[in-house]
Parts: structure tokens; C-alpha cells; sequence
């Protein structure tokens, strides 16, 4: 790509997809570079742009020129600026979007904090200096020799000179003095490419050998290195059975080579605590999550752009972290949900991550315990390949899970409680033994889901394998996927008991029933209404942790939370909660989640035990939980899935249509249905519109169309016609979410 090209594709962070022409003015034509920031006129004002590409043709009768370059260097490296370009055409945006949330806010406003830095001139090395203050100059020199560029009242202060010792070297020709913005925003480049500058990474050697499944794993990861390949795995592995510190080996073999790794964590793991481990082990990290302060943010960003740290640690958007040679990725409990974004652009970091390793040629390591279909189907189909880690390292193996069936609970008056006697039996086994309790609550359950309280039959729609849901207002139940609505029969279609039950799930009511048996127990609850931020859910984990509270009732949070030793019981109070999902992934998500909330029992010295309370104890997803073996579901659910083209076999795109007056919010999602089949592509299946299950949200009424396909490329076109329709049909938000994991 030649710069002298005399025209520039800009991405303008507007949600239009197109990119927009401009002609480059001669004095900017080296500047321009694909990957610079721009200003250009648009409309009757001025915008921020991004140049993408030069060319050499015309699209426009006359385009407008370039007004200025807003930065010394692009603010994209080309990498980055390829994997920016596929987001945006895969997840249907505009790259000017991409590239807003690629880089923090903090990084792009930082362009005008500049100050002066100080770096030694090309000719430096054979420099020969004379007279007065030749010692102070010397220290100067060689301070710039060790550390690099540096800001001049940093090195007055380390060299211990005033600056008329800086002025001389520089009209000497040893040094430059450069313009540049501030270390926390991106600093100024070593000419050099500083590869050698910034602290050299550290090893402490662990205290112990790696087990003979961390050696096979490392040993993996280390041929993918050597030469580097493009090589997805997946690090199978539950809760203590070593991954992290296969991933500090990994990230050691590839700083080794000269190259840096990039670590994504779910943002709810990204404590203190696991960012101090990884320092400990390799240095200084970049960290990267939106919990810091732009400034950090940017400091941070920055000090991957100078090259003074090769690794970085973050949550979903670190996926687009700038590092240095990057030789490694590794994405931890690759499973979660929340690595996709659920706001434009709606990408999936999992994804995303295999994208960029690809397109690099480097290894990437998915970790979980519980791998999601897709990510099986990846491993089946051989495109991935697994690492497995199959026993814990150190303390118990598996817990004890039993199924609790409350169907043969003896009945009483009135609602079955929430907690069965047998729960209480084993709750009270551990308290009396010293121990600590998790309960678990499935509050998810915004949706009243109708089953059977005598059988445990549910009530599903026959077309779309998911639960229905039941709606008051009319007393009917309605599929959320389909559209279908249905009476709710009186009695039990498979047992014929009279009574079927509309329930929400109880809440806090828990804590009180707890403290009513046991009392004087300190209970502990850490759920959305108690956590209100990070700091207070980490205070209510530490007195757990610190023994304060003896039982801890919490919801997903408490499944995806920390060790804590002192438990060896773990109770689920509904599992069927998480079944009764009206989503298509509801049995494996209950699976894994059960999976999760056993692997928070028994870490210490005990054994842990695991009591699941359902009314389907045969249903597979929760033998699976039962067995920890999550092949069962997959095994299960193949056929359903073939059949219905969900994913893994089949592709789903979902267009959501949100508008303040319900008829609106219809009448659009009806038009783009009526678009689609105009567009009349057999492969690709509409269904809907139907009314979302969370139906209306923050006041906006919400009316979904999900379009299904076995081709991807065909699924894709209409899809991109549908995004580039929208906006001419009315002012209802349309939402297009390319592999949606979200079907609330
Ligand atoms: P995971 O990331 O799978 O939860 P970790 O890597 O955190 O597992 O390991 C769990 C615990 O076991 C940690 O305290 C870790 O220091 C320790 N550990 C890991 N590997 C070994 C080993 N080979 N020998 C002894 N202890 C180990
Ligand atoms: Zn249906």
C-alpha cells in the first residue's frame, strides 16, 4: 500500500458501516497512514476519523481533503487495525466503532497532554564531548543509554544536573529533544523499536514440580512457539487442578522467545489477588479492565505501546490491547457469557481471540472446566485441541454431589419450603462440625416458568425446545422464541395431577428461614442488591473468608466466586430454575453452572459435599452436574440442536427492535420480517417476531426476530441487508447480535 495514493478511506465512529472517502493534501501524504487518527470535514462540521486505507480511485464525485493528523505515530498498529476491520464486518458495525472500543477513551483525548522528552540522537554512540560539565553530561548520557527516552524533568532529576546540561547536548547533536504526550498516554517511541528497554520479566520458580498433565500441557504450548503457529487449545481442567500455572509457564516460554501474551479473564475474576499472582511471577503486567480510572487505563495502554511491558491481563475488551510481538493468548474460563459484549459492537472476546491468533500465526489457550457446546464441537470436530488437567493439585478430589429429589419429600401443608430437610440435615452436619456452607439461589428466574410441583414436568414449546413462559396479564403461556401462545392447561399433561404452578423463584427470604433454624449463626448473602459494587462484594467475601459469617447465600456470584477453604458444604436450592430458562442453552448453562458451584466445596482439608435440590433429578443436565461430565449434555442435546440448527450446528443472528410504544417496537420487527422474506434466501430461517422474554426493559418495549441458518455466508447476507436496512424503517432501535448468547 503505497502512502503517495492520492485518496484515504476513513472510519468515522458513526453507526453507518460504509467507510468514506477522502483526498490526502500533499504535506499530509506521509502522514496518513492506515491506522492514524484524522480530522476531517463531515457534514457541516468536523470529525474525528480513522484513516483504513489509501487508494487510488474516486468514489466520489468530489471528495473533501484531509484537514490534519492528530497523532506523531498511528494509533493503530496494523495488526490490531486487520482484527478491528474483521469485527466490524462479522458483528455488522462500523469500524469507527470498533476502534472506539478497541481503545480507551482516555488514550485517544490524551493527544494534547504533551511535554518534552529527552532521547540519545542516532549518533550518539560516537559522540566525543569537551569543556565545562563534561561528568554531568556523561550521567546523562548514559542514564538515556540504560532507560531509554525519558521525560526531561526526569532525567534532570536523575542525572542531578539543571537543564542547560540537556540544552548543550542537544545543540552538540547527542540528544534530541521531542515533543511527545505523557508516559500515561502513550509516550514517545525509542527510534530503536525498544526491544531490550523496560525490566526484564522474572521467574520465580515455584516450590514444586509441575504434574506430569502441567508438563504435557506446557510442552504443547511451547512447540506451538517454536516456530510460532497458529494453534488453538483448550485447557480442560476444574478449579485447582493447575491451569493458572500452566498459563505462568506458557506466558514464561513465550517472554523467552522475545514475545509478548495477552490473559483474558472474566471481569468478576480480575481481583487483586490474581493480578498480584501473575506479577509475582512474571513482573510488571499491563492491567486492563473498567474498573480503573481513564488515566490508569491509558497509563497502562501506554506502557504496551513503549514496549515497556510485554504481557497484559484483562477482561473482554483487552482483546484488542496493543502487546508487543504478540506470541500468546490465553482466554480463562473461556465459557463465560460475559466475553461477549452485550452493546455495539457485540463481539465475542472468545472469539475473537482465535480470530486474532490466526490471523498472527500464534497458539491460543482456552481454559475451563466446563467448555461450552461450541467450544466441544471445535475440540470433536478437531479443530482444537484439548489439554487435560484431569485431577486436582492439591487437596480432595471430585465432591460428593447428591441429587436431592423433592418430589419424595413428604408432603405437608402448604408450599414445599425452599429448604428440604435434607439440605437442613446436611447444613447442619457441616456447621456442627465447624465448617462453612455455600447456598446457592438461581435468581435468573425473572420469568415464571409452569411445571409440574407433583411430577416436575415443565411445559415446553414442541417447535423450539425451550420452556414457555407463563404471563399473568393474559394467563397464557407464550414461547419467546416462536411467538406461539397456548393456554396453561389445569392440570399435568404427563402425570394428569391437578395444580401445575406459575412460580418465581423466592428470594432473600432464604437468609431469614436460615436464621430462623440455625440461630445465632452469622449468615452472610452477596447477591446484586448486596454486592452494589466490587469493593463490597470483596467485603462480604472476606468475612466469609475470614469466618464471620458461617453460611453464605448468594447467586451467581457466589458461583463464580474464590476458594475459600472452610467450605465443605454446598447447597443448590432450584436447580430447575436454571432449567426452566426460556433459552435454548438452558440445560447446558445449568450444567456448567452446577458444575461450577460443586467446584466451590471441599477445597481445603475436608472432602466437600454437594446437595441439589430438583424435581428432575433424571433430567441430563443435572446427571451430568451429578457426574461432572459435561460430554452427557453435549451427547444429549446433538440431536435436538441438528434438528432445530442451533448452534454448535446452525448459526443464529438476533434482531432486536426496542422502542417506548409497544405497536412500534411490533410494527418494525415486522416490517424486517417482512424484508426477510422479501429477501427470500431458503437457507436462512426466520422465526418471529415474538415478544422478548424480558419484554420490556428500562421502559422500552422489546420484540425479537431470530434468524437461523446452517450457512454462515448466507445467514451473514441477509443479516448485513437487514443492518442496512434499519434505519430507514422507523425510530425503533434495531439491534442486529451476530452469535447471540443473550436471547433474553
Ligand atoms: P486453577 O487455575 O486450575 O484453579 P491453580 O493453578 O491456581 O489452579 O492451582 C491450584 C493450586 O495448586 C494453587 O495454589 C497452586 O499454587 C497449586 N499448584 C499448581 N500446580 C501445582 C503443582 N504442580 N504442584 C503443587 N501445587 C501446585
Ligand atoms: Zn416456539
Amino acid at each position: 500500500m503505497s502512502p503517495s495514493l492520492p485518496y484515504a478511506r476513513i472510519a468515522l465512529a458513526i453507526p453507518v458501516p460504509e467507510l468514506f472517502d477522502y483526498r490526502v493534501p500533499a504535506e499530509l501524504d506521509a502522514s496518513v497512514v492506515p491506522g492514524a487518527r484524522v480530522r476531517v470535514p463531515f457534514g457541516r462540521g468536523v470529525r474525528i476519523g480513522y484513516c483504513i486505507e489509501r487508494s487510488a480511485e474516486q468514489r466520489h464525485e468530489k471528495p473533501k481533503s484531509i484537514e490534519a493528523v492528530v497523532d506523531d505515530a498511528p494509533l493503530l498498529e496494523p495488526d490490531l487495525l486487520q482484527l478491528v476491520r474483521w469485527t466490524a464486518d462479522y458483528y455488522l458495525c462500523s469500524v469507527g466503532e470498533v476502534i472506539e472500543a478497541a481503545i480507551p477513551k482516555g488514550v485517544r483525548e490524551g493527544k494534547s497532554r504533551t511535554i518534552r522528552w529527552v532521547r540519545r540522537s542516532p549518533t550518539a554512540d560516537s559522540f566525543q564531548d569537551r569543556g565545562n560539565g563534561i561528568e554531568g553530561r556523561a550521567r546523562l548520557l548514559a542514564i538515556l543509554a540504560e532507560r531509554g527516552p525519558l521525560p526531561i524533568e526526569e532525567l534532570l532529576a536523575a542525572g542531578e544536573v539543571g537543564e542547560s546540561a540537556v540544552k548543550t547536548l542537544a545543540k552538540r547533536g547527542a540528544v534530541e529533544i521531542v515533543r511527545a504526550p505523557t508516559r500515561e498516554f502513550g509516550g514517545l517511541r525509542d527510534p530503536r523499536g525498544a526491544s531490550t528497554s523496560g525490566p526484564v520479566p522474572w521467574v520465580t520458580p515455584p516450590p514444586y514440580r509441575l504434574t506430569p498433565e502441567q508438563r504435557a500441557a506446557v510442552d504443547a504450548i511451547e512447540e506451538s512457539l517454536d516456530p510460532p503457529r497458529f494453534r488453538p487449545m483448550v485447557l480442560e481442567g476444574v478449579t485447582g487442578s493447575g491451569k493458572t500455572e500452566v498459563y505462568l509457564h506458557a506466558i514464561k516460554a513465550a517472554l523467552d522467545r522475545g514475545r509478548g501474551a495477552l490473559v483474558l479473564l472474566p471481569e468478576i475474576s480480575l481481583t487483586p489477588q490474581t493480578v498480584d499472582r501473575f506479577k509475582e511471577r512474571i513482573g510488571e503486567v499491563a492491567v486492563l479492565h473498567s474498573l480503573l480510572t481513564p488515566v490508569e487505563r491509558s497509563m497502562h495502554y501506554g506502557r504496551l505501546r513503549q514496549r515497556e511491558v510485554r504481557v497484559a491481563i484483562g477482561a473482554r475488551s483487552a482483546i484488542f490491547a496493543p502487546i508487543p510481538d504478540l506470541g500468546l493468548i490465553i482466554v480463562d474460563e473461556c465459557h463465560e457469557d460475559s466475553y461477549k459484549q452485550e452493546s455495539t459492537p457485540r463481539y465475542h472476546a472468545r472469539d475473537l481471540s482465535v480470530v486474532r491468533a490466526a490471523q498472527r500465526g500464534i497458539p491460543v489457550l482456552l481454559g475451563s472446566a466446563t467448555p461450552s457446546l461450541e467450544t466441544q464441537e471445535n475440540i470433536a470436530r478437531g479443530r482444537y485441541t484439548v489439554l487435560s488437567l484431569p485431577r486436582r493439585v492439591t487437596g480432595h478430589g471430585r465432591a460428593h454431589v447428591e441429587l436431592v429429589d423433592r418430589r419424595a419429600e413428604p408432603k405437608r401443608e402448604g408450599p414445599p419450603p425452599m429448604l428440604g430437610p435434607k439440605l437442613i440435615l446436611r447444613l447442619r452436619e457441616a456447621l456442627e462440625d465447624g465448617d462453612q456452607a455455600v447456598l446457592f439461589l438461581n435468581r435468573r428466574g425473572f420469568a415464571r416458568r409452569i411445571h409440574c410441583p407433583s411430577c416436575g414436568f415443565q411445559l415446553s414449546c414442541t417447535d423450539c425446545d425451550i420452556a414457555l413462559t407463563y404471563h399473568k396479564r393474559d394467563d397464557r403461556s407464550l414461547c419467546h422464541y416462536c411467538g406461539t401462545v397456548r393456554s396453561v392447561p389445569t392440570a399435568c399433561p404427563d402425570c394428569s395431577m391437578p395444580g401445575i404452578r406459575r412460580t418465581l423463584p423466592g428470594t432473600e427470604k432464604i437468609e431469614e428461614t436460615l436464621t430462623a433454624i440455625f440461630p445465632g449463626v452469622p449468615v452472610g448473602r452477596l447477591d446484586r442488591d448486596t454486592a452494589t459494587s466490587g469493593t463490597r462484594m470483596q467485603e462480604i467475601l472476606a468475612a466469609f473468608r475470614r469466618g464471620e459469617t458461617r453460611i453464605l447465600v448468594g447467586t451467581q456470584m457466589v458461583a463464580k466466586g474464590h476458594d475459600i477453604p472452610g467450605v465443605t458444604m454446598v447447597g443448590v436450592i432450584d436447580a430447575d430454575v436454571a432449567l426452566g430458562m426460556p433459552d435454548f442453552r438452558a440445560a447446558e448453562r445449568t450444567a456448567q453452572l452446577l458444575c461450577q458451584v460443586a467446584g466451590r466445596a471441599g477445597r481445603g482439608e475436608k472432602p466437600g459435599r454437594v446437595v441439589i435440590q430438583t424435581r428432575q433429578p433424571d433430567h441430563y443436565a443435572l446427571q451430568a452436574a451429578a457426574s461432572q461430565d459435561l460430554g452427557l449434555v453435549r451427547r444429549q442435546e446433538a440431536t435436538v440442536r441438528r434438528l432445530l440448527k442451533y448452534p454448535p450446528y446452525g448459526f443464529l443472528v438476533r434482531i432486536l427492535c426496542e422502542d417506548g410504544d409497544e405497536m412500534r417496537a411490533l410494527q418494525t420487527a415486522e416490517g424486517l420480517r417482512h424484508f426477510i422474506d422479501g429477501a427470500g434466501v431458503a437457507a436462512v430461517q426466520p422465526l418471529g417476531p415474538a415478544p422478548a422474554p424480558m419484554a420490556k426493559l428500562r421502559g422500552r418495549h422489546r420484540v425479537h426476530i431470530l434468524l437461523k441458518s446452517q450457512d454462515r455466508s448466507a445467514l451473514h447476507g441477509v443479516a448485513s441487508r437487514v443492518a442496512r436496512a434499519k434505519p430507514r424503517w422507523s425510530t425503533t432501535k434495531v439491534i442486529v447480535d451476530v452469535d447471540p448468547t443473550s436471547l433474553m
